[in-house]
Order: structure tokens, then C-alpha cells, then sequence
């Protein structure tokens, strides 16, 4: 018997997709005007309990345009975890000021508050706080420090749809929110983001950048240099199909990785954090070896399993390995925390689409590649 390939993601689309994006085709709006724009909008927005939700292009733009319409460029400083996906990091770079790598924690692998406290300086702007593979950021720690410094938050919520800390979605926790919906994305518009937001005046700033820098009492004339970040209604239709199912998604992901925690309940693994009063959601299911397995030891596990026929994925860089981050300011404690999950971290197939029986066999193969 041949097994098949276990991916690490697979989107979840089914009928619902298949009627709005063929809706959308139809009514002949395919680019970016058209009804479910403004429905995918309005229904995001109240998912996560935040006034405006716009929507964009992709997630690195949300966080480009989150900063830019701050006035966040060159001269400032912004703070952004070293272990994250790189484009938090990049959007940054895009908008022209310099990140400064704060290093994570051991126990949610997120934003370390006490080392982002002593990052902060004059030039200081922003605050970039990611929930990594969904699990909430210290977001109440974080919001004291950004109140008392009178610095901007903001959530890099790509990976946390849904997620919720102190009951509070993640999107809703910080003074600007970004999402993506990439294809592996917890909802996915296939290329797709947004921004989020309570503040009327910030919102109507970042729709107005985000479309060519254009108002519409006067059109074609354009008072600075604005952006084409705009969503399509088919990728909307898309958005609103997956979000009508966003909490069954949520849900069975929960089962999936409640099915790992019993497989894997006898191996020394830590799976998926969930400290304090975060309720996290599982974007990927992600797993640390022991402290002290090194990069070669944990890349040789992930061999071993593909060639059992089961994807694995590495952890991300810290950024400040990669050459154009490693000039960066980083601010660590005693060890280097980014550096030692992304050596011993793993992420397992998590596809919506797995079965109890394929759970057991990554299992499985985990074992077998430890051994
Ligand atoms: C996926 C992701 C992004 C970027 O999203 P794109 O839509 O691919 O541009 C940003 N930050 C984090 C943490 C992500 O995981």
C-alpha cells in the first residue's frame, strides 16, 4: 500500500468557496469594487469585535500601510519580535525605518515584555507584537509599556484568527491589527489581508492610502504618493465563505492537534503553548524538542520523516541570522531564546483534511525519526 503525502497545510474550501467566487464572477465585479468587499469587511470586523476592518492585498502590506499611515519612516525605531515570519520584519523595512529585534520567551514563544521594556528609546514608534502559530502575544504587559512611552501597538494577527485573550479577539488587542489570508492561512482569500482598527480618522487614512492616495470628492488628483493594496471582490467572495466557517476551521484544528497531544503524550515534546489567559488558536500544529537539541540534530528528524511519506517544517530564522536584519539592534536576556526554538522547533502536517488514522502515523514517524 502506498501512503500519501501529509502536507504541513492544505486550504480548507468546499462549496460555500466555490457558490461566492462563482456569485462574484457572475455579477462580472471581479476587481476591486463589489459587494463582498464591504461584506467581508463588515464581517471581519465584527468577528473580531473592532470598529473598521479594510480590507488589502496581503498581510506584509497591512503591516506596511499600519505603519505608514502613523507616519511611522525613516528615523524611527520599531520594535518587532527576532523569531517571527520575515514580513514583519520587511514591512519595516518597506516603510523605511529600522526594526529593532526584541528577543521572545521560552513559555509562549512570543514578545519577551520585560526585554521590549528596555529596548525602548526617544525614537522609538511602534510596537510590533505577533501571535505566533496563534498563540496571543502579552498584549496587557505590551499595552503598558506602549501607554506609558505613548508608543504605537500594533498586533501582527496573521497566524491567530480567532484567537481570543482575556475573552478579547486577537485583532482587537492593540491600537491597529493586521491579518493575512494566504493559502495556509487559518481563513484564506488565497492572497489576501487586512487592517483593523477603532480609530475613525487612522481607518479613513489607511483606505484612502491604500487606494492610490485618491478621495473620492475629488478624483484623480492625488496630494501625496498613495498605494495600490487593494483586495478583489473574488478574493472577498472567498473571505466571506471562509469566515461564515472560520469557527468549525477553528474547531477542528483543535481536534487535530488534540489528537497529537494524546499520540504524543509519552515523548519528550512540547507541543502548542497556552499560558495565562490566552485561549489560542492552533494555526500549525508546532512542537519544540528538548532545550539543548541543536540545528543538525532537529533538520535530521525532519529528513527522516519525509522520507516516511510525512512533511515537517522547521521553525522560522530569528531574523537578526538572516544578512539583511543582522546589523539590527537586538535586545536578548541571558540566553538567546529566538535562536534556541528556531533550532529545536518543528511544525507537523495540519491539515484540516487529516483523520485520526494520519495523526497516528505522524506520530508515528516522529517517534521513529527520534529514535
Ligand atoms: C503570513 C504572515 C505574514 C504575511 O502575510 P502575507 O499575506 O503572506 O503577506 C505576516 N506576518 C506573519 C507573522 C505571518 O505569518
Amino acid at each position: 500500500m502506498t501512503e500519501t503525502f501529509l502536507p504541513v497545510a492544505e486550504p480548507d474550501l468546499g462549496e460555500l468557496e466555490e457558490r461566492y467566487v462563482m456569485e462574484a464572477v457572475r455579477s462580472g465585479w471581479v476587481s476591486s469594487m463589489g459587494p463582498f468587499i464591504e461584506r467581508f469587511e463588515k464581517s471581519f470586523a465584527s468577528y473580531c469585535g473592532v470598529k473598521h476592518a479594510i480590507a488589502l492585498s496581503n498581510g506584509t502590506v497591512a503591516i506596511h500601510i499600519a505603519l505608514v499611515a502613523r507616519g511611522i519612516g525613516p528615523g524611527d525605531e520599531v520594535i518587532v519580535p527576532d523569531l517571527t515570519f520575515v514580513a514583519t520584519a520587511a514591512a519595516v523595512k518597506h516603510a523605511g525605518a529600522t526594526p529593532v529585534l526584541v528577543d521572545v520567551r521560552e513559555s509562549d514563544w512570543n514578545l519577551d515584555p520585560e526585554l521590549v521594556a528596555r529596548a525602548i528609546t526617544p525614537k522609538t514608534k511602534a510596537i510590533i507584537a505577533v501571535h505566533l502559530f496563534g498563540h496571543p502575544a502579552d498584549m496587557d504587559a505590551l499595552r503598558t509599556i506602549a501607554e506609558h512611552h505613548g508608543i504605537f501597538l500594533v498586533e501582527d494577527a496573521a497566524e491567530s484568527h480567532g484567537a481570543r485573550l482575556s475573552g478579547r479577539r486577537a485583532g482587537a488587542l492593540g491600537d491597529a491589527s493586521t491579518f493575512s489570508f494566504y493559502g495556509n492561512k487559518l481563513l484564506t482569500t488565497g492572497e489576501g489581508g487586512a487592517l483593523l482598527t477603532d480609530d475613525d480618522a487612522y481607518a479613513a487614512h489607511v483606505r484612502y492610502l491604500k487606494d492610490h492616495a485618491m478621495r473620492s470628492e475629488k478624483r484623480y488628483w492625488h496630494a501625496e504618493v498613495g498605494f495600490n493594496y487593494r483586495m478583489t471582490n473574488i478574493q472577498a467572495a472567498l473571505g466571506c465563505a471562509q469566515l461564515e466557517r472560520l469557527d468549525s476551521m477553528i474547531a477542528k484544528k483543535q481536534q487535530i492537534l488534540d489528537w497529537y497531544r494524546a499520540e504524543l503524550a509519552d515523548v519528550d515534546v512540547r507541543l502548542n503553548p497556552k499560558i495565562g489567559a490566552a485561549e489560542p488558536v492552533c494555526w500549525l500544529v508546532a512542537l519544540t524538542l528538548p532545550v539543548g537539541t541543536s540545528r543538525a540534530h532537529r533538520d535530521g528528524v525532519l529528513a527522516k520523516m519525509k522520507a516516511l511519506g510525512v512533511d515537517g517544517r522547521p521553525f522560522f530564522y530569528p531574523m537578526s541570522a538572516m544578512p539583511p536584519y543582522e546589523g539590527a539592534r537586538l535586545v536578548q536576556g541571558d540566553a538567546h531564546v529566538s535562536t534556541s526554538l528556531s533550532e529545536r522547533g518543528i511544525c507537523l502536517p495540519s491539515s484540516n483534511k487529516l483523520l485520526r488514522e494520519d495523526v497516528v502515523r505522524v506520530a508515528r514517524a516522529l517517534r521513529s525519526a527520534l529514535a
